[in-house]
């Protein structure tokens, strides 16, 4: 630690921070990774590591903390898991032959979203950067994995689409421009990613296209489909690729190339609607990384590789909207769910296969170990394999079109076969990486380090011959080497020519010249080997490194595989069935099922229930009463929907289904504590954005709009959003309400259909048939399911008295409360309080003090004419 304090070496330290001030730096020295001032009070703190503070040469104290490079992957992964950037700064040249300071370089920043190491990764998940621009009136954003090497570039028209592209990528880390609007930046923070503001020039487009031409070593983008209408995207790509460099300087040869995304191909789903319908995450907790139990994707999630987990969540997220993309993906599904062989064939031959996509990226970024080149080896070895079962269903849609690219990497797999042992370690070292009958150099090394140990050996029991002591050992340590080892009590046994090395409580250590001079052949061999093995492992990874296109097409097609035989076996086991996909209006489901909830109960309980929205019928209201059912058909309809547009089978028994352009689902109340709005602020936004957004080819599924606020301003703000829906945007719509007053609105807009969701009352109780039926409901039952949830009796008998009072008058009829709604928006609050005062009516009280037989007919007639003028007041 001396050198810390020598000025030279605070000065290479100070250097090479100035041009790192916004990552932590770890300034590698001998065994340790040591912190400076800021950075290592900032690393104590998140890691708990002792603050020491060295005095630098009689000027101020010198704040440190160090790390052991032994344990870099774990605080590291702790630090970028706290949103740090680290940047990693080695010594590039070996001590040893170093002249003055040892020179150092940083080899790689670590942040967020560019991180390779498996720590900082989950294998199911893809970990983008994105960076996000815009260009005119259009945005652009591109995001990139850096370890698995994908590039996407999007393109999108408005900021709800960029904020819906975000949400689905989850990035770990944006890039904006400094001069990004308020708006751009804000929706980027929103991601709870890290934020990382870059200059404004780095966005350009023109410059953008010269830094990308230069990384894939191309003159021009186009072959790669990329045109004028993406330059957005392609300067957010330019930015992307120049920030990957930096953090990179060895650079990022695996970044595949480019794919693009415009608008239209695809259905942008917005946060509310992926979250409502827990498509990945379930509403009840379970954060981002959270488990996926009780959402669609852990209903569909069966497939085997970590790339068809990755690719399945991409589906997930974005549903197609081109009928013959959906379709050809239906056929394979279709293929594989009939053909149970060739669908059990084909899981099998990829169930081995591991993560090709990350370990070639790890490969072409020189950073797989022997382990991990092994392990691609096999995983390529299983191609094979995988293709022929695929070929059982060849002429299947998807299936079809995938093997025409196939490549199955065949002199790849065998290559790394033919290099590598059966089993490489993790690291280049004591056990052999490189097969034998690689390299004759290295197996004539390996000759005379085997011999050598041979022979060590037999000087063992010449040895003991020779000395008469039959307790004589050879035995080897790292500071001593070989050495001959004699108990104590044989002591006096020892020849002259032994010379003793160290001295054990029972035992004492020699050396002979013979053992030292077969030591230094076999130690040396050992080196040498180990260079050896190196550069012919980094020779055969280089090899595998350059194909990384090659390999990235191949884990490509095989995710795909993986997810069309995950659906195909979800199909299968949960009786799922082909959706028929229609350029048409009409949604048509019969006996269709919620595919969570019907999971969460035994089977053929949960009741199934048909659905049809024409063009005559386009929008349901549905009412019914609490708990009987009314959120969970609106979402399976959603579901259903969406499942469809992924490729999925749907669970229904037919579905007939029209292509939607969007699929919005607004359920319950949500607060947005995060973004400091009120529960009826987010609803409202809500709903705005979906009256925004929404067109004819959409599917608009409400559950309770307007209920966050009072009940005139409720069903006023629910019937003129319906109005708005039927009249103006003409969409599919199903509205679920406890307003019953909406059901009136079948008599003013002719493609409405109330329906509701039955309930049969068994004396005091109530049963639930979750059976969709049409009509309205004209109760709520809301008291009874109080009492199954287990309200005080006391509370019970009051709420009864309190309906009964309400309904026997006190509440304007329904026909004119619909009517008187949509004229009072601005009713104070405090007239409905009145309607539930404790007080009861006096004029009730009052007859039921009287006794009839008392009264003189004079005075009843009295009184009565009392009791009318009171009532009129
Ligand atoms: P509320 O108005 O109180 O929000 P709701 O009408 O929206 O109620 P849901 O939340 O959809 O009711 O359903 C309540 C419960 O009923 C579900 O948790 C589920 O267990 C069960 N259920 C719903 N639909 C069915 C069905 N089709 N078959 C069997 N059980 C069902």
């Amino acid at each position: 630690m001396k050198e810390v304090n020598s000025t030279p070496l605070m000065q290479q330290y100070r250097d090479i921070k100035s041009r790192h001030q916004d990552a932590i730096l770890l300034f590698r020295m001998g065994d340790f990774y040591e912190m400076f001032y800021d950075d290592a009070e900032t690393a104590s703190r998140v890691l708990g590591l002792t603050l020491t503070a060295r005095n630098n040469g009689g000027a101020a104290d010198v704040p440190l903390a160090g790390v052991p490079v032994k344990a870099l992957t774990e605080y590291l992964r702790r630090l970028v898991n706290h949103g740090y950037r680290v940047a990693i700064c080695e010594q590039v040249e070996d001590p040893k032959v170093a002249q003055g300071i040892v020179r150092r370089a940083v080899v790689e920043t670590v942040t967020p979203g560019a991180a390779f190491s498996d720590d900082l990764l989950n294998g199911a998940r893809n970990n983008f950067l994105c960076a996000v621009n815009r260009a005119g009136t259009t945005f652009g954003i591109a995001a990139a994995d850096l370890s698995t090497g994908e590039l996407r570039l999007i393109t999108a028209t408005s900021n709800a689409d960029v904020e819906a592209a975000l949400a689905r990528l989850a990035p770990s880390e944006i890039l904006i421009s400094r001069s990004a609007e308020p708006i751009a930046a804000a929706s980027a923070r929103e991601e709870n990613a890290l934020v990382t503001e870059r200059e404004a020039w780095e966005f350009d487009p023109s410059l953008a296209r010269e830094e990308l031409a230069r990384q894939y070593g191309v003159q021009s983008l186009e072959g790669f489909g990329i045109g004028a209408e993406d330059d957005a995207a392609t300067g957010a790509a330019g930015a992307l690729v120049r920030y990957l460099r930096e953090l990179q300087p060895a650079g990022i040869p695996h970044l595949a190339r480019p794919s693009v995304e415009r608008p239209g191909a695809m259905m942008p789903l917005d946060e509310m609607t992926r979250r409502n319908l827990e498509l990945i995450e379930s509403l009840r907790g379970g954060g981002p990384g959270g488990d996926a139990s009780g959402t669609l994707l852990g209903v569909l999630d069966r497939t085997v590789t970590p790339m068809g987990a990755r690719l399945l969540r991409q589906w997930i997220h974005t549903p197609l909207t081109q009928r013959a993309s959906i379709d050809l993906r239906h056929a394979a599904v279709s293929a594989l769910a009939k053909d149970a062989l060739a669908r059990q064939a084909l899981r099998d031959a990829l169930d081995g296969v591991r993560d090709i996509e990350r370990l070639a990226s790890k490969a072409a970024a020189g950073r797989a170990t022997p382990r991990e080149l092994g392990s691609l080896g096999i995983s390529l070895s299983r191609l094979p394999t995988v293709e022929q079962a695929a070929r059982r269903v060849a002429s299947a849609g998807a299936i079809a079109e995938l093997l025409t690219r196939w490549d199955g990497c065949a002199e790849l797999s065998s290559d790394i076969a033919r290099t590598l042992v059966d089993r490489p370690p993790p690291a280049i070292g004591d056990d052999a990486t490189i097969r034998v009958g690689v390299d004759a150099e290295l197996d004539e090394l390996r000759g005379v380090r085997d011999g050598g140990k041979e022979f060590i050996a037999r000087i063992e029991s010449a040895e003991r011959r020779r000395t008469g002591i039959s307790s004589l050992k050879v035995g080897f340590n790292r500071v001593f080497g070989y050495y001959l080892e004699i108990t104590n009590a044989n002591k006096h046994l020892v020849p002259n020519e032994y010379q003793r090395r160290q001295t054990l409580t029972g035992a004492e250590r020699y050396v002979t010249p013979e053992l030292k001079d077969y030591e230094s052949r076999v130690l040396g061999a050992a080196e040498l080997i180990e260079t050896r093995e190196r550069a012919l492992f980094e020779a055969a990874r280089a090899r595998i490194g350059v194909c990384i296109a090659r390999l990235q097409c191949a884990a490509g097609i095989v995710a795909h595989f993986d997810v069309l035989a995950a659906l195909s076996e979800v199909a299968e086991r949960e009786g799922y069935t082909k959706p028929e996909m229609t350029d048409e209006f009409t949604l048509e489901i019969t006996a269709g099922r919620h595919p969570v909830v019907e999971r969460m109960m035994p089977r053929e309980k949960f009741i199934p229930n048909d659905v049809v929205l024409t063009e005559d019928a386009r929008m349901i209201i549905l009412t019914g009463p609490n708990m009987a059912g009314k959120s969970t058909i609106l979402r399976q309809i959603g579901l259903i929907q969406l499942m469809a547009q992924m490729g999925s089978f749907v669970p229904a028994t037919r579905a007939r289904l029209g292509v939607c352009d969007r699929v919005f689902t607004r359920v319950g109340a949500s607060d947005n504590l995060v973004r400091g709005q009120s529960t009826f602020m987010v609803e409202m936004s809500e709903t705005s954005a979906i009256l925004h957004t929404a067109t004819r080819r959409s599917l608009v599924l409400l559950d309770e709009i307007g209920r966050g606020t009072s009940t005139y301003d409720g069903v006023s703000i629910a019937w003129s959003v319906s109005e708005y829906l039927h009249d103006a945007i003409k969409c599919k719509t199903v509205f679920a309400t406890h307003y019953h007053e909406l059901t009136q609105l079948d008599e003013e807009l002719v493609a409405v259909r109330n329906y509701n969701v039955a309930v049969r009352e068994v004396g005091d109780e109530v049963l639930f048939l979750h059976r969709l039926q049409p009509g309205g409901a004209d109760r709520s039952y809301g008291i009874e399911v109080g009492r199954l949830a287990g309200l005080p009796k006391g509370v019970l008998r009051r709420a009864r008295e309190l309906l009964a009072l309400l309904e026997g008058g006190h509440l304007v009829k329904r026909a004119t409360a619909a009517l008187a709604a949509r004229d009072s928006v601005a009713t104070p609050p405090a007239e409905q309080l009145a309607l539930f005062s404790a007080q009861p009516d006096p004029i009730r009280a009052r007859l039921a003090e009287l006794d009839a037989n008392a009264l003189t007919p004079m005075a009843a007639l009295t009184l009565l004419a009392t009791l009318i003028d009171e009532a009129r007041n």
